[in-house]
């Protein structure tokens, strides 16, 4: 519910005589949770004469601020903006598969394969698995060994899908939470290794060297992590084969995707990074778990462009605090006890913190990822050659919105080359006050959430 203080607000907001401005940047920002504001002027001035043709400040704009949107990817902070990142996800990686935004449709013929490389096990957790229909005993066993804090190795219920324990240890005390942290902390390492890995090995069952085999082909990647219920990453990959110029060149009729699919396996169970022997901890060597899947993408068939563009694209949204931790950085000062996460997420970020003030592992930066139970690499990347990418949809976003300001008159159209455009922004905080917040939902038809705004010209 709304409060007075927020109520009266938004009164104020209304009688505000920039009001029709005010509405219109929140309108432009699509209904963004946590508008960043900016500061600045942009002028335009004749190259030929040094006559300055138009000139843009906010200094006239509502509270002297420009506001626009925050374009985070995660949900959790702007419901809003993360849909947008969402869409653009989805378009770029179904261009990869199907064409369009400048990838050729000729792509489809090119052989693709949809690939999940998993985390390996940390100790025994509560699942909830289907058969045919029907839910499965979680880790039923007869003769279940008494690990040494006294719990039995065994669960015999058939869990809800939403129930808390999913993904939580049958003893906290077994776990292996440094594995946990430490795994989600070199996967980015691990996926370098095994693409070096997967190129390696297709030069060579191709007969051919790595550099021979870059001039026949380019193998493009794109991937997304997502958080198990456990607390470690796992990645989704569409791995693709083109010719030697990319998306627009087919690859040479011998490079199969039956060849690729093989040199997946080999790749995925090859690579290791390994964590030198620390106070207190074993050296490891950490590698991808047993669990690889590899299926082939189809235009037709059990998996087609559509899924999997729709699959990659729903996680690029989703971080880590869907199993329960944070969406933003632990601080030094942060009581642990106190923070509002399940007690799994609690000794995964208190693991982070242990771990990271170890100086021989202090380049994992586990204290500055904590939040994120040790991951630190991209939620979605794809190597160069996929498809488009997102600052390209951006800037046609962008365009877009240029071309909007130019009809409406508060852009004079000029010629680019003839016109020299100097442009100064600072920023000047982020947010909107509760009476704000209140207005921009009725304004864009979103949920009402109240967030705190950051820095001055709220
Ligand atoms: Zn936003
Ligand atoms: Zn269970
Ligand atoms: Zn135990």
């Amino acid at each position: 519910m709304p409060t007075t203080h927020a109520k009266a607000g938004l009164i104020a907001r209304l009688h505000d005589p920039q009001y029709a401005r005010w509405a219109s940047q929140i309108r432009k920002t699509g209904g963004c949770r946590q508008p960043v504001h900016l500061r600045g002027k942009v002028e335009h001035i004749d190259r030929a004469t040094g006559e300055l043709l138009h000139r843009y400040s906010t200094h006239l704009e509502p509270n002297g601020v420009l506001r626009v949107a925050c374009k985070t990817r995660r949900a959790s902070r702007c419901p809003s903006c993360a849909e947008t990142y969402r869409a653009d996800t989805y378009q770029l990686v179904r261009a990869g598969l199907v064409g369009g935004k400048g990838v050729p449709e000729t792509v489809t013929a090119h052989p693709c394969l949809f690939v999940t490389l998993t985390a390996p096990s940390f100790g025994v957790v509560h699942t909830r698995t289907e058969k045919n229909g029907k839910v499965l005993p979680c880790h039923a066993r007869r003769n279940a060994e008494t690990c040494p804090h006294g719990v039995v190795m065994s669960c015999t219920a058939r869990h809800g899908a939403d129930e808390t324990c999913l993904g939580e240890p049958l003893c906290p005390d077994c776990y292996d939470y440094a594995g946990s942290v430490l795994f989600n902390a070199t996967a980015p390492e691990l996926w370098r290794r095994f693409t070096e890995a997967l190129r390696r090995r297709f030069a060579r069952t191709s007969g051919l060297t790595l550099k021979e085999l870059r001039e026949r082909l380019v193998i493009s990647f794109a991937k997304v992590a997502e958080y198990q219920r456990r607390g470690v990453v796992h990645f989704h990959a569409v791995i693709r084969l083109d010719g030697p110029d990319g998306p627009t060149s087919p690859p040479p009729a011998w490079a199969i995707a039956d060849a690729l699919a093989d040199a997946v396996q080999h790749a995925a169970s090859a690579v290791t990074v390994t964590i030198p022997a620390v106070a207190g901890e074993p050296s490891r060597i950490l590698r991808w778990g047993d669990q690889l899947d590899v299926r082939q993408i189809t235009m037709s068939g059990e998996l087609t462009e559509q899924a999997v563009a729709a699959y990659i694209a729903k996680y690029a949204t989703k971080a880590a605090e869907c199993v329960g931790t944070l969406d933003r950085r632990v601080q030094l000062l942060d009581d642990l006890a106190a923070l509002p996460v399940r007690e799994h997420a609690r000794r995964l970020i208190a693991e982070c913190l242990r771990l990271g003030s170890l100086e021989e592992l202090a380049d994992l930066r586990l204290i500055q990822w904590a939040h994120m139970l040790g991951f630190r690499g991209h939620f979605s990347t794809k190597s160069r050659r996929y498809s488009t990418t997102l600052g390209a949809l951006r800037a046609a976003r962008a365009d877009h919105m240029r071309d909007e300001q130019i009809t409406t008159g508060r852009l004079p159209l000029f010629e680019e080359d003839t016109v020299l455009v100097l442009a100064h922004w600072e920023y000047a905080g982020q947010g909107l006050s509760a009476g704000d917040a209140l207005l921009a939902a009725t304004l864009t038809g979103r949920p009402f959430s109240p967030s705190t705004p950051i820095g001055s010209g709220a």
